[in-house]
C-alpha cells in the first residue's frame, strides 16, 4: 500500500484555504487543484510499503510535544518561473523537528531520507506534481498564469491551530484524485498512544 505520514489541519482553516483557492479557480484554466478534503501537511512520504505494522510500531516510539502553526502565505516549487506545486506556507518551529523524529524512526527500512524539509500545504499540482520535472516536461500556462496573480497579490493569511496528533494515511490513486485514508493515530504531548 503506498502510505505517508501528515498533519491534519482544523476546519477553519480548512475552509480559509478552500476560500482562498476558490477565488483563484475561475481566474487560471488547466490547473489541478487539490480537492479541500485532502489538504494535509505531510511529515514524510513513504511509498509503497509491503505491511504497515512495522511503520506503526516505530511511528509509536516517537515522543514530541504538540506543534504550533501558524498558515500564512502562498508559493512555488521549484520557483515561480518553473512552478510545479502550488502551496501555502506556514511558520510552525517545532514541524521540522518531528518530521526529523519521524524520518529517524523510520531509518533503515529503505525510505529515501529527507535531505532538508520544507514545510507546505500543497493546494495544486502541475503534470505529474513531482518537485522535479520529468525531462522535457514544462509548466502549463495556466500555472504560469496562477504564479503571476499569486506573486501580485498580498501574502493571505489562513490562521493558527496547534496540532496535537498526527496520522498514518494510505492513499490510493485515482482518476479523480488521490483518496486518502486514516490507518493510525499518534499522540503528540504525551506518551500515551491515543487508538
Ligand atoms: P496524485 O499523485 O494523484 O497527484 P497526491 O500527490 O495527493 O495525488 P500521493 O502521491 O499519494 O497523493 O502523495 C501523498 C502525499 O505525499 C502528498 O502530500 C504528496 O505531496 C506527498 N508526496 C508524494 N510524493 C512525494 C515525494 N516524492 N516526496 C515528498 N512528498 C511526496
Ligand atoms: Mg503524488
Amino acid at each position: 500500500m503506498r502510505l505517508f505520514v501528515a498533519l491534519d489541519i482544523e476546519e477553519a482553516i480548512q475552509q480559509r484555504l478552500s476560500a482562498y483557492v476558490c477565488e483563484l479557480k475561475p481566474r487560471v484554466s488547466g490547473v489541478r487543484f487539490v480537492n479541500n478534503a485532502n489538504f494535509h501537511v505531510t511529515l514524510k512520504f513513504l511509498g509503497e510499503v509491503a505491511s504497515p505494522e512495522e511503520v506503526t510500531q516505530r511511528l509509536r516510539q516517537i515522543e514530541h510535544a504538540p506543534v504550533a502553526l501558524n498558515f500564512r502565505g502562498a508559493g512555488f516549487f521549484p520557483n515561480p518561473r518553473a512552478p510545479r506545486i502550488f502551496w501555502a506556507g506556514m511558520e510552525a518551529p517545532l514541524l521540522a523537528d518531528l518530521a526529523k523524529k519521524v524520518d529517524t524512526a523510520l531509518s533503515g527500512m529503505g525510505f529515501a531520507a529527507e535531505k532538508e524539509y520544507h514545510p507546505h500545504l500543497t493546494l495544486a499540482r502541475s503534470g505529474s506534481g513531482r518537485p522535479r520535472p520529468y525531462p522535457g516536461e514544462r509548466s502549463p500556462e495556466g500555472f504560469q498564469q496562477l504564479a503571476r496573480l499569486v506573486d501580485g497579490s498580498a501574502a493571505p493569511e489562513f490562521g493558527t491551530m496547534t496540532a496535537h496528533e498526527f496520522y498514518l494515511y494510505e492513499s490510493r490513486l485515482a482518476p479523480g484524485g488521490a483518496i486518502y485514508t486514516k490507518l493510525e493515530r499518534f499522540a503528540l504531548g504525551g506518551t500515551d498512544p491515543i487508538r
